[in-house]
């Protein structure tokens, strides 16, 4: 907070008016949730505009947990949220959320041609033209309407929740392993567990543990960089079948990669 309240400062010294400041509600990366209250409050009071990025988490906000990790975020003037992730339905399923929704009309909207009838334009049926870029759009709505419709929202609740409870399951069974270390986060953050091989091990290695879990064909895993880490091994568990016995296999694929990775060194 202090370095966005200095950059701040810095844009106004150098004859700039900061419009917006944008918050990360989840990271891809590590599944880190800025302070989203705090960053609220500056950007309210530098009269900027406040965007919370939800697209990775916002959807967790229907767990308990992830209410708490998202504190703040109903301050944000727009959120950006991704069904396609945490929503678990097809690609393309984005949405942009806007406290008024009058800016966007403000923005977006252009008078009818002659040839088109009004358009009625009431809280229950908008017309998204006026809100955004497109005229002729697709019925993209639909793709998170059905899914909701059928299953009801306690099935996405339960699912998140469980996406949550397998995070921690499988950090604390990585912790256990021999030459392995989880990199411990902050207690509130999305379903992304980081680890590494244990001691001063270099990149390479990290990159080979990531390529040897990968080779047994049970989990797909990314390495990624973090500041105080470097190249870290990074498990994002966000699939609607992930369950314990996936979690289980990776753990088991996890210990024979440290084995073939020891051996080879000895
Ligand atoms: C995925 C993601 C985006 C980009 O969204 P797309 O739907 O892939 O275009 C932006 N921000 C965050 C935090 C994301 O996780």
């Amino acid at each position: 907070m202090a370095e966005l309240c200095a950059r701040i400062a810095d844009d106004r010294a150098a004859g700039f008016r900061p419009v917006c400041v944008v918050g990360t509600a989840g990271t891809t990366n590590s599944g880190a949730v800025d302070d989203l209250a705090a960053i609220a409050r500056i950007a309210h009071e530098e009269g900027a505009w406040f965007h919370a990025d939800a697209c990775f988490g916002g959807f967790f906000r229907l767990t308990e947990r992830g209410r708490a990790a998202l504190r703040g975020i109903e301050d944000a003037d727009s959120i950006s949220v991704d069904a396609h992730k945490s929503l678990f339905l097809p690609h393309g399923s984005s949405a942009l959320l806007v406290k008024d929704r009058v800016r966007l009309g403000d923005a977006f909207e252009i008078p009818g041609a002659a040839y088109l009838p009004g358009f009625v334009d009431e809280p229950e049926l908008a017309d998204f033209a006026s809100y955004g870029p497109e005229l002729s759009r697709e019925i993209r709505g639909l793709t998170a309407w059905l899914p909701l419709k059928m299953h009801g929202v306690a099935a996405f609740e339960t699912t998140l929740d469980e996406k949550i409870d397998l995070a921690h399951y499988l950090a604390d069974r990585l912790a256990t392993l021999d030459g392995l270390e989880v990199v411990r986060q902050h207690p509130i953050h999305l379903p992304v567990v980081i680890f590494k091989l244990s001691g001063a091990r270099d990149s390479v290695l990290n990159a080979e543990l990531c390529e040897l879990v990968c080779s047994r064909g049970n989990v797909y895993l990314t390495t990624t960089e973090l500041p105080e880490h470097g190249l870290v091994v990074r498990a994002c568990i966000l699939h609607h079948q992930t369950d314990r016995t996936v979690v289980d296999r990776m753990v088991d694929d996890v210990e024979w990669s440290v084995r073939v990775l020891r051996d080879k060194e000895n």
